[in-house]
């Protein structure tokens, strides 16, 4: 079985970079005890390289952001070779808040293949805005995932991980029941499939996101049968992380 794999999205928290050494410390204190979870932390850009460590490798580093460009007259750009240069190796893509913010499925597109070039591993986020009863949103899904990875040369795809994440689920009270999560996360892996081949969709990691707590994220792995999890909320609040990365690493399949 291959390991699972927590993203924690700390999205612009926490509020300093002494809370954030607190938060990498405790992450890697408990990802060192996990037998079957691969950890990884994905802080604001200005305390990445505080989080970086040489000496222990128990937590890996994400990005969440990326130029398009390689370099040159782009203010306030950071681009994929300068993350992959710091030690950077996973950069999170097309999260529904930069999405809100009017980032586009082409943008999306180039900065995936960035990452990829860069020899980083993308962990594209995708899913629906709303449900509703007659499932169009599963067309629309598979039309965001179709126009997000357009361009993308097949020979990347193992570098690339979906986080399956239904908008109307993140930052909210209640995650996707889990039985859900199973059902969608298979159609997810078929227009996977679709777009690059059956072996392929085999062997990418589908996570779900979506207000995942250390008290559902259990029942998401055994139920959802996703391959791991991309944890927001949860991820910066030290204790709640803490025991989510425990109650995923027992779950037996
Ligand atoms: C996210 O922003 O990717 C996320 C999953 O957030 P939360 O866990 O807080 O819902």
């Amino acid at each position: 079985m291959s390991k699972r794999l927590i993203i924690g999205n700390w999205k612009m928290n926490p509020p300093t970079l002494a809370e954030a050494k607190r938060i990498i410390r405790s992450t890697r204190t408990v990802a060192a005890i996990l037998e079957h979870t691969d950890v990884v932390a994905c802080p604001p850009y200005t305390y990445i390289s505080s989080c970086i460590s040489k000496k222990s490798h128990i937590v890996s580093i994400g990005s969440q952001a990326v130029s398009i460009h390689g370099g040159g007259a782009h203010t306030g750009e950071v681009s994929a070779g300068m993350l992959n240069d710091m030690g950077v190796q996973y950069v999170i893509l097309g999260h529904s808040e930069q999405r809100a913010a009017g980032e586009t499925d082409e943008i999306i597109s180039k900065r995936i293949i960035a990452t990829l070039e860069a020899g980083m591993i993308a962990v594209v986020c995708v899913g629906e805005k709303v449900r509703d009863e007659q499932g169009a949103y599963l067309d629309i899904l598979k039309d965001q995932i179709k126009h997000t990875f357009a361009g993308v040369p097949s020979k990347y795809a193992k570098n690339v991980v979906i986080a399956y994440e239904p908008v109307w689920a993140i930052g909210a009270q209640e995650a996707m029941i889990p039985e859900q999560v199973y059902e969608t996360s298979l159609f997810v892996k078929k227009v996977f499939s679709d777009i690059f081949s059956q072996e392929s969709a085999m062997k990418v990691k589908v996570l779900y996101g979506g207000s995942v707590n250390f008290r559902n994220a259990g029942d998401i792995i055994r139920v959802g049968k996703v391959d791991g999890l991309l944890v927001g909320r949860e991820s910066v609040n030290i204790p709640g992380f803490k025991e989510l990365l425990k109650a995923v690493d027992v779950v037996v399949l």
